[in-house]
């Protein structure tokens, strides 16, 4: 599995919900303190050129373009004065009418064009630097037809559309502290690392998970550790051992450890609790070297790691044990007392699968002995044992076809999964209907398996073209399921497999050996979707 996939989006989410209710870190004293940065902007807008933007520095929100008067955004260039204490900056990248994606471009830079009536589309921006460990950025576009409707988007989510030749008429962008999150969950632990070729990993990993990467040759070159309990007072220090330099000073508490844009390579590293959380938990961590790979766990100070042999750090798992407890196992055996599950921490493709519908539902009105939620139990463990053939670990939302479970709940059942696959046939009067669907999650995360998938339906089933949907809802993503993985970081689709309100479709599916030959070319898809095949 990919770390940087992992639980990024239920942090911002659940920030973005303490900082709303509460502001508490980011106006400690005043509630009418202005945010420690100032944006400023131009837009290009269609009819009217250039259009300075508006900034209110009380919201720390960033307003660029119009509303209601049906204008297109053809580019924009935002200015951050960075007054956080933190080295970094934003970057920003467009997708353009007839263009597609351009270039990343940095504050102060303008992205998308002028003069050539093209509209902007989507927008994807980040943070850079040590900025991005104690911020996140959110933004929101309004979008022609679909309006304010998709709502903030965090740090590396898309905004807006791709494929669907919708302008983008408006854009707000705020920075949002992170720190105030981590001290309001139950998670002790956070750390993420600065990857070769990578940059930093843009979730941090708790509990045990895996940050960095393995089977990759990508050595790990900085790291941040912040204790992030409260149950106990306390912190984190660290030292790491650097290529070139040696073991470096302590550092303590979400203070930058090894380097980054150096190309230096960190060889080893002990950690340790300090404070009163020091007499609760012992720390345990290891790290997967380059030649040796996963090198057995060292606790409360101990040298992880080699040294004097020039050998990378590629990857690390950090979680806290109760105090005098065994050490954690390979694999699931990794718990904290947080409440996160716990994961398989290497390499290993994970997908979630979802039979769409409980009971018996939706009987074909053309085919009586067809229910949409009989096929969608069936082959979904069918998928699940060709998946399997492959190496990927399964997850299933729901552990038989009676057992009930939210729409969202299922969807946020993928967390720590790499894909996210709700399986269902679709419904029409219009009984000529036969088309596959990919309804993908809005941010595009999924587009690209989710219309390969459609389309080995397509082909499989004899049936029409294969089709492909992004459909908003009020609050995101139109379908539940959809929305609940999004909120966990995993990219989704709900696929539906023809049509049962197809007589022919409905007849297809209840043979066995469709299914099973289905479930093969699925499972063939994914696998090279991932490149196991
Ligand atoms: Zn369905």
């Amino acid at each position: 599995m990919t770390t940087t996939k992992i639980m990024r989006s239920v942090f911002s989410i659940a920030l973005a919900v303490i900082v709303v209710f509460t502001g508490l870190k980011l106006f400690p004293e005043n509630a009418s303190a202005d945010v420690p940065y100032k944006l400023s902007g131009v837009a290009h807008v269609q009819d009217q050129g250039d259009t300075p933007g508006t900034f209110d520095s009380t919201t720390g929100e960033l307003v660029l373009g119009t509303e209601g008067l049906s204008r297109r955004l053809e580019s924009i260039t935002i200015n951050f004065e960075n007054n956080t204490g933190y080295e970094g900056t934003i970057e920003y990248k467009v997708h353009v009418q007839d263009i597609g994606w351009m270039d990343w471009v940095e504050a102060g830079g303008a992205a998308g064009t002028s003069g050539k009536a093209k509209r902007l589309e989507g927008i994807y921006m980040q943070l850079t630097g040590e900025l991005a460990n104690h911020f996140t950025i959110q933004y929101w576009v309004h979008i022609q037809d679909y309006g304010d409707s998709q709502g903030w988007v965090s740090e590396g989510q898309l905004a807006g559309t791709t494929g669907e030749s919708k302008r983008l008429e408006k854009l707000h962008v705020k920075l949002v502290s992170t720190d105030q999150f981590y001290s309001g969950t139950d998670c002790l632990l956070a750390y993420k690392t600065h990857i070769q070729d990578v940059g930093w990993e843009t979730s941090w990993a708790t509990d045990g998970k895996c940050s960095g990467s393995t089977g990759k040759g990508r050595r790990l070159e900085g790291i941040y550790i912040d204790y992030v309990g409260t149950k106990y007072s306390g912190g984190v220090k660290y030292t790491t051992h650097v290529q070139d330099i040696g073991w470096q000073t302590w550092r303590t508490d979400g203070e930058l450890a090894g380097t980054y844009g150096q190309s230096k390579r960190l060889e080893g590293i002990k950690i340790e609790l300090t404070g009163d959380v020091a007499n609760y938990y012992d720390i345990y961590y290891r790290v997967h070297s380059e030649y040796f790979g996963w090198l057995d766990w060292a606790k409360n100070g101990e040298f992880a790691g080699t040294q004097g042999m020039g050998k990378r750090l590629e990857a690390i798992q950090i979680v806290l044990v109760a105090k005098g407890g065994s050490k954690p196992g390979n694999l699931e055996g990794i718990k904290s007392d947080a409440q996160v599950p716990c994961y398989p921490c290497d390499d290993k493709i994970i997908v979630c699968l979802d039979a769409g519908h409980i009971g018996k539902y939706n009987k074909s009105p053309s085919v009586p002995e067809y229910y949409e939620s009989d096929f969608t139990w069936k082959f979904h463990l069918y998928l699940k044992e060709e998946l399997e053939k492959y190496g990927i670990i399964v997850v299933l939302t729901r552990g038989d076809q009676y057992e009930s479970m939210g729409v969202y709940e299922r969807g946020q059942a993928a967390q720590g999964c790499d894909l996210f696959i709700s399986i269902h046939s679709d419904a029409s009067s219009n009984t000529s209907y036969t088309n596959p669907s990919a309804y993908c999650c809005i941010n595009g995360s999924a587009d690209k398996i989710g219309m390969q998938l459609a389309q080995v339906i397509s082909k499989d089933m004899g049936v029409a073209p294969a089709q492909l949907y992004h459909r908003v809802g009020e609050n995101g993503d139109y379908y539940g399921v959809l929305r609940g993985c999004t909120s966990v970081g995993v990219p989704g689709v709900l696929l539906e497999h023809s049509f049962y309100t197809n007589p022919n479709s409905a007849k297809w599916m209840l043979n066995d050996d469709n299914l099973k030959k289905l479930a093969q070319d699925e499972a063939l898809v994914i696998a090279q979707y991932f490149g196991l095949a």
